[in-house]
């Protein structure tokens, strides 16, 4: 099973020669874009007409509907970032036709906006009176469009594999360690823009059956359509993407370059990689449940397929309790006394390293038991008031994300759901309490269940989890309708 995974790579100090050839590309790209989503919004018909194959609305089949690329040399990019410049509109529109089969009032795709006067127009627009409301709609739309950055990201559609000068590499030097990006950007691809044989860079993630380590290439950075990028990366970035590329356990797929302006400084620019990885599937043996608990963060426990409990532990999230009330004191106090409210990145810092961390022991569990992971199904269920003081769903669901991703990488299936009302209220012993709304009898404190039928006791947060898998184990035995196992 092949499993797709991206890594945003910063873009390393570029000189101000280089800032300049991105920006042109990125703006050009991003005009020519905007240029074919508009033909297209006039060729609506045409695309439906001729955009199927079998049936379906497919990307193929709504780029050959599209100007050909020979019909764009007005376009000032490299022909391959013009070719990828189609691939990527039409996929655009290929999700729309798609979506709007499902729901007629889809939007139409946009585009961002190069032109830098752009926002103080929209904000001017937005600010004038107006009592119509689909105008001020519009108007509000158009302002959230240009604020959101300027210039699309630029795709490539594969790497430069078999060196055709076309595209993008990601290069690696051996000797020091460090990693490029060489894309193929501006029209012209002379022999001054090219790799030449015998130098310090290696070509990653070739097709399979060709050694990297046969031909190494020296660039002559005055080039003609491509630009060398030293890349930036962390020990993470190296780990779970370079080293597996190097190890030829990952091939390089395909490539977006990104801009993020930064008001009054230099904007920074972004090369995310996409890996295709094939790790070797594991077949589960168990199942994990994982529940956020009321004393602490996360609650798992592991049973096998007869439903025994194999492993339970508790993960305290006191720290991040403490953090969590500190900023809603420090938010709360900030709004009574009329400030703004500050600090809202290192806060989602914070959150974020709370949940790779968590995620993290969850990989860890899972991999040791070979386990199938099961949670709580988030969506529909409202944040209660009581619940002050629980994980908040926003930290859950970015644990699942992660979990989506990282559990594929190391072979495991993807997490599964299950509905999780009053898991922690029912009593994996016999059943007692199962379904009654309002039923407190089994809890008689914050941390203690205590079964009101059979006297079985343990601690309330490892309780959930033991039932969201066994929910889990007994749909997968009896079918969506299942009682649950007993044990
Ligand atoms: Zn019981």
């Amino acid at each position: 099973m092949a499993v797709f995974l991206t890594a945003k790579l910063k873009v390393h100090n570029p000189s101000r020669r280089k800032r300049a050839i991105l920006d042109a590309a990125l703006e050009e790209y991003t005009r020519a874009y905007a240029y074919l989503l508009g033909w297209a919004r006039q060729n609506l018909a045409l695309l439906e007409e001729r955009g199927r194959y079998k049936g379906r609305f497919t990307e193929k089949a709504i780029r050959a509907a599209l100007p050909p690329s020979s019909d764009m040399k007005h376009v000032r990019l490299h022909s391959s970032a013009r070719d990828s410049l189609l691939i990527d509109v039409a996929g655009a529109l290929c999700s729309y036709f798609q979506l709007r089969e499902k729901d007629p009032t889809t939007a139409f795709p946009t585009c961002r906006d190069p032109r830098p006067e752009t926002y103080p127009d929209a904000l001017k627009a937005f600010a004038a009176v107006t009592d119509d409301e689909r105008e001020y709609n519009e108007r509000r739309d158009r302002l959230l469009k240009v604020a959101r950055g300027s210039v699309m990201p630029m795709f490539f559609c594969r790497p430069d594999a078999v060196p055709r000068h076309r595209n993008f590499s990601l290069l690696r030097d051996p000797a020091r360690g460090t990693y490029y990006a060489l894309l193929y950007l501006l029209p012209g691809d002379g022999a001054d823009g090219r790799l030449t044989g015998a130098g310090n860079l290696v070509r990653m993630g070739w097709p399979q059956g060709t050694d990297p380590a046969r031909e190494t290439h020296r660039f002559r950075s005055r080039a003609g359509g491509a630009l060398l990028l030293p890349l930036a990366f962390g020990k993470w970035h190296e780990r779970e993407f370079l080293d597996r590329c190097i190890a030829g356990e990952a091939n390089v797929r395909s490539a977006f370059l990104s801009r993020r302006d930064r008001e009054g400084d230099d904007a920074d620019y972004f090369i995310h990689v996409s890996f295709e990885l094939h790790p070797d599937p594991v077949e589960p043996k168990t199942v994990l449940g994982v529940d956020r608990g009321l004393a602490n963060l996360i609650a798992l426990t592991v049973i096998d397929f007869e439903g025994r409990v194999i492993h339970q532990e508790l993960h305290p999230g006191d720290d991040l309790f403490d953090f969590q009330k500190y900023v809603f004191t420090l938010y709360r106090d900030r709004q009574r006394r009329g400030k703004a409210i500050a600090g809202q990145r290192m806060v989602a810092k914070r959150n974020e390293e709370v949940c790779h961390r968590l995620a993290n022991v969850i990989v860890s569990v899972a991999e040791r038991y070979r386990s199938q992971v099961v949670l709580e199904w988030l969506s529909g269920f409202k944040e209660r008031k009581k619940d002050f003081g629980r994980l908040k769903r926003a930290p859950l669901q970015r644990i699942q994300q992660i979990l989506e991703y990282k559990l594929p990488l190391r072979g495991l299936p993807r997490p599964q759901y299950v509905g999780a009302a009053f898991t922690s209220k029912e009593c994996p012993k016999c059943g007692y309490g199962r379904d009654v709304r309002g039923r407190e009898v089994n809890r008689p404190s914050q941390d203690r269940f205590l079964c009101g039928q059979c006297g079985y006791e343990t601690h309330a947060d490892l309780n959930g989890s033991h039932n969201i898998a066994r929910r889990f184990l007994a749909r997968r035995l009896q079918g969506p309708r299942a009682t649950l196992p007993t044990a």
